[in-house]
C-alpha cells in the first residue's frame, strides 16, 4: 500500500516523497482512509508510530481543498496537545507535510509571551496547535476565535488528562462548532477517555496499532542494582564506556535533572537538561543540541520528555525509576522504534524495589538484572515473595535464565508497533551489533529477575 493509493492531494504526496516517507505506517494505513471519509476517530497509538501524519495528512488534505471565508483566516483545524514540546513538534511535522499547500500552522502554548501569539492569531491561522491552558487564556481575551473549526484533534489525550487538563479541554470543546470532525489519539483508553469520546464524538471509528502498554519487543530491558549514593558514579561509568550512543537519561525531579547534567559535564560528558522550569528557548536549545549531537546526553523529567521526537535512540537510562510504572512505558518509547533494536537500562536502589516490581508487572516479561563489578549494592534488592507469581507461567528464579525474550516473542500476543522492515530479533543482536542478552560491559554477574 502506498501513500498515492490513499487518495491524498498531489502537493502532499510531493512533500512526503521529499521527506522520504515511502510507505505508510500501520496507524497511517488504518486512520487516513477513515479520516478522509469524514469519520470521527479514536486512534490507539503512541509517539513513534507515525500518528502525527495519521491525523495531519487527512487534516491538511481537507483544508487544502477549501478556502477560508472572507479571506480572513480563523483556525479551521485545532490540535490540542499536552506540552509545548509536542506542540512545536506537531507544528513542525505539519509544516513539512504541508510544504506545498498554502496553509498557515501556528502554535500557542504557555511559558512563552502572549503578544507574539496574539499577533500570529491576528495575521490569520489555518491550523492551530495549542496546549489547553494557554488556549483558554486566548479565548478569554477574545484573541482566539474557534467558531470556524471544522476539525479537532486531541493528541496524546491520556497525557492531557494526566496533566489535569480535563476541565480546560471541556471548556474548549464546548465552544467548538458541533458540526466538526474529531480525531482523538491516545496511548491508552481508560474510562475517562472513553467518557470524553462518548460526550464529544460522533460514532467514532476505532483504530489501534499498539495495545495498552504494549512495548516494542525490540527493546532489551536491564536493571543495575546499585546503592543510591553511587548511582551517579555508575552512570558516568556506563556513559564513558559507550562513547558513541546518544542517550536519554530520565530523572525524577527538575532539580535532580539539572544537577545530574552539571555533574555529567564535570565528568567530561556533554549533557543538557530539559524540564519544566526551563524557558521555552532553553528547552528548544537543549533539544536542538541533543538532536544535532552537540550534546550526547539529554537528561529529562517525564513531563518534559513527553512527545519528544528523537528518532532511533539506541539507549534510554532510568537514573531514577518513575513513580508511576506506566511512565516507564512512555520513557522507553524513545527507543526500539520502527523495528530498530533499543536498550532500556535502569539504575535501581533497594528503596526502588517496589517500583521495579510494578514495572515488571506491566512489562509481563523479564528485566535482566546485571550487577556491575565494583558497584555491588550494600543493600541488596529484595523483590519479595509475590515476585514469581506476578510472572505467571514463566517461572525462572534468581540465578537462572537471564530472562531474555526470545526472538520474535510478542509479550502480549499482539503485533509490536513497528513498520520498518529488516528488524533483528530483540535478543539476537543488541544496539550496535552486540548480543543484547550478553551486553555485560561492566564485566559483572547476571541473574534472572522476576517480580
Ligand atoms: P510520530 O509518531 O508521528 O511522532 O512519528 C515518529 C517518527 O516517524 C517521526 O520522525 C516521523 O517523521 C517518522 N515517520 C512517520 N511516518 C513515517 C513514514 N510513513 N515513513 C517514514 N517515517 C515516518
Amino acid at each position: 500500500m502506498t501513500f498515492e493509493s490513499l487518495g491524498l492531494a498531489p502537493a502532499l504526496l510531493r512533500a512526503l516523497v521529499e521527506q522520504n516517507y515511502l510507505t505508510p505506517t500501520p496507524i497511517q494505513l488504518q486512520a487516513i482512509p477513515l479520516a478522509m471519509a469524514g469519520h470521527d476517530l479514536l486512534g490507539g497509538a503512541q509517539t513513534g508510530t507515525g500518528k502525527t501524519a495519521a491525523f495531519g495528512l487527512p487534516l491538511l488534505n481537507r483544508l487544502s481543498k477549501t478556502t477560508p471565508v472572507n479571506g480572513f483566516r480563523r483556525p479551521r483545524a485545532l490540535i490540542l496537545v499536552p506540552t509545548r514540546e509536542l506542540a512545536v513538534q506537531v507544528a513542525d511535522s505539519l509544516r513539512g507535510y504541508g510544504k506545498h499547500v498554502r496553509l498557515n500552522v501556528t502554535t500557542i502554548f504557555g511559558g512563552a509571551g502572549m503578544s507574539p501569539q496574539v499577533e500570529a492569531l491576528r495575521r490569520g491561522v489555518d491550523v492551530l496547535v495549542a496546549t489547553p491552558g494557554r488556549l483558554i487564556d486566548h479565548m478569554e481575551r477574545g484573541t482566539a476565535k474557534l467558531d470556524e473549526v471544522q476539525m479537532l484533534v486531541l493528541d496524546e489525550a491520556d497525557r492531557m488528562l494526566d496533566m489535569g487538563f480535563l476541565p480546560a479541554m471541556k471548556r474548549i470543546l464546548a465552544k467548538l462548532p458541533k458540526e466538526r470532525q474529531t480525531l482523538l489519539f491516545s496511548a491508552t483508553f481508560e474510562s475517562q477517555i472513553k467518557a470524553l469520546a462518548l460526550e464529544f464524538m460522533r460514532n467514532p471509528q476505532q483504530v489501534q496499532v499498539a495495545a495498552n502498554n504494549t512495548i516494542a519487543d525490540t527493546i532489551a530491558h536491564k536493571a543495575h542494582p546499585v546503592d543510591n549514593g553511587r548511582k551517579r558514579e555508575l552512570l558516568v561509568k556506563i556513559l564513558s564506556d559507550r562513547h558513541t550512543d546518544q542517550v536519554l537519561v530520565f530523572g525524577r525531579t527538575k532539580h535532580g535533572c539539572n544537577r545530574l547534567a552539571e555533574q555529567l559535564e564535570e565528568a567530561g560528558l556533554k549533557a543538557v537538561a530539559i524540564h519544566g522550569n526551563k524557558s521555552q528557548a532553553q528547552r528548544q536549545k537543549a533539544l536542538r543540541d541533543f538532536k544535532t549531537s552537540k550534546a550526547r546526553i539529554l537528561v529529562a523529567t517525564d513531563v518534559a520528555a513527553r512527545g519528544l521526537d528523537i528518532p532511533s535512540l539506541p539507549l534510554v537510562i532510568n537514573f531514577d525509576l518513575p513513580m508511576v510504572a506506566e511512565d516507564y512505558v512512555h520513557r522507553i518509547g524513545r527507543t526500539g522504534r520502527n523495528g530498530m533494536t533499543g536498550e532500556a537500562l535502569s539504575l535501581v536502589s533497594a528503596d526502588e524495589a517496589q517500583l521495579l516490581r510494578q514495572i515488571q508487572r506491566i512489562l509481563k516479561d523479564d528485566i535482566q538484572m546485571v550487577t556491575v563489578d565494583g558497584f555491588e549494592p550494600l543493600r541488596p534488592i529484595r523483590m519479595g515473595s509475590d515476585a514469581a507469581g506476578a510472572r505467571g507461567a514463566n517461572p525462572r528464579g534468581p540465578g537462572g535464565n537471564n530472562g531474555a525474550r526470545k526472538p520474535g516473542h510478542r509479550p502480549h500476543g499482539k503485533p509490536a508497533p513497528r513498520h520498518a522492515t529488516g528488524h533483528a530479533g530483540p535478543q539476537s543482536r543488541g544496539p550496535g551489533g552486540r548480543a543484547a542478552g550478553g551486553g555485560n560491559r561492566g564485566g559483572g554477574s547476571r541473574q534472572g529477575f522476576s517480580a
